[in-house]
């Protein structure tokens, strides 16, 4: 049998008749209602290849990048960015100057703002019906690991991937004990990346401590 991944598909579909473009949008408003975010958001396929989504601060519109299709496994891993990003648009309108204040603010403590999207991503995949494990799959495919944290705007990729690993298996564990995951290449190779990160965490639940584990 012919397999073809449903977001490959998805590329073809936008080649021919914007196909990709009304599961986008179908995608992001199912998240945006899910989560009543009273924000108006908008968004558009790139015919870009880069592998990348962003948000544009001015207008609230979040454009995928046509080579993160291409990364993409399923629909849900393209949700997973998509919820990132949305979390992003959130903050460019919320707080003191219609949002404009967390938009500079977020050009400053940049890595802040992505743990924070990051860790709101599984919050607002999981009201929607996603499974927020495909945030992890879907990072350890796209994001490179650069070799110092200080060295970039976004944090260490291991170090992301556990911190958002460690809050779903505090508020959501049911995803990482029936996690249909598990066989999933770039899964194993994110357990496999993240040992040492995991075996700390492990040791913070056992002595039930709060403080927060200093990740590599
Ligand atoms: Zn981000």
């Amino acid at each position: 049998m012919l397999f073809i991944n449903p977001a490959f598909a998805l590329i073809l579909d936008s080649r021919k008749d914007g196909g990709a473009q009304q599961s986008i949008n179908e995608i992001g408003h199912k998240i945006l209602n899910a989560n009543e975010i009273p924000y108006k958001v908008t968004f558009e396929v790139s015919k870009k290849e880069d592998i990348n989504a962003c948000t544009h601060y001015r207008n609230n519109s979040i454009v995928i990048y046509r080579g993160l299709l291409l990364y993409a496994g399923s629909l849900e891993e393209v949700a997973a960015v998509m919820a990132h990003e949305i979390s992003h648009a959130v903050d460019y309108r919320q707080g003191a100057l219609k949002g404009y204040f967390s938009y500079l603010m977020a050009g400053l403590s940049p890595k802040k703002y992505e743990y924070k999207a990051d860790k709101r991503a599984v919050d607002y995949l999981v009201k929607a019906g996603y499974n927020p494990v495909a945030s992890i799959v879907i990072l350890n495919k796209i994001a490179p690991q650069h070799r110092y944290d200080w060295y970039a705007s976004h944090p260490l990729t291991t170090r992301r991937m556990s911190t958002i690993y460690e809050y779903i298996y505090t508020k959501y564990p049911q995803y990482l004990v029936d996690n249909k995951y598990k066989d999933d290449v770039y899964y194993q190779n994110f357990l496999l990346v993240t040992k040492e990160n995991r075996k700390k965490f492990e040791q913070k639940v056992k002595s039930n401590s709060t403080r927060s584990v200093n990740y590599l």
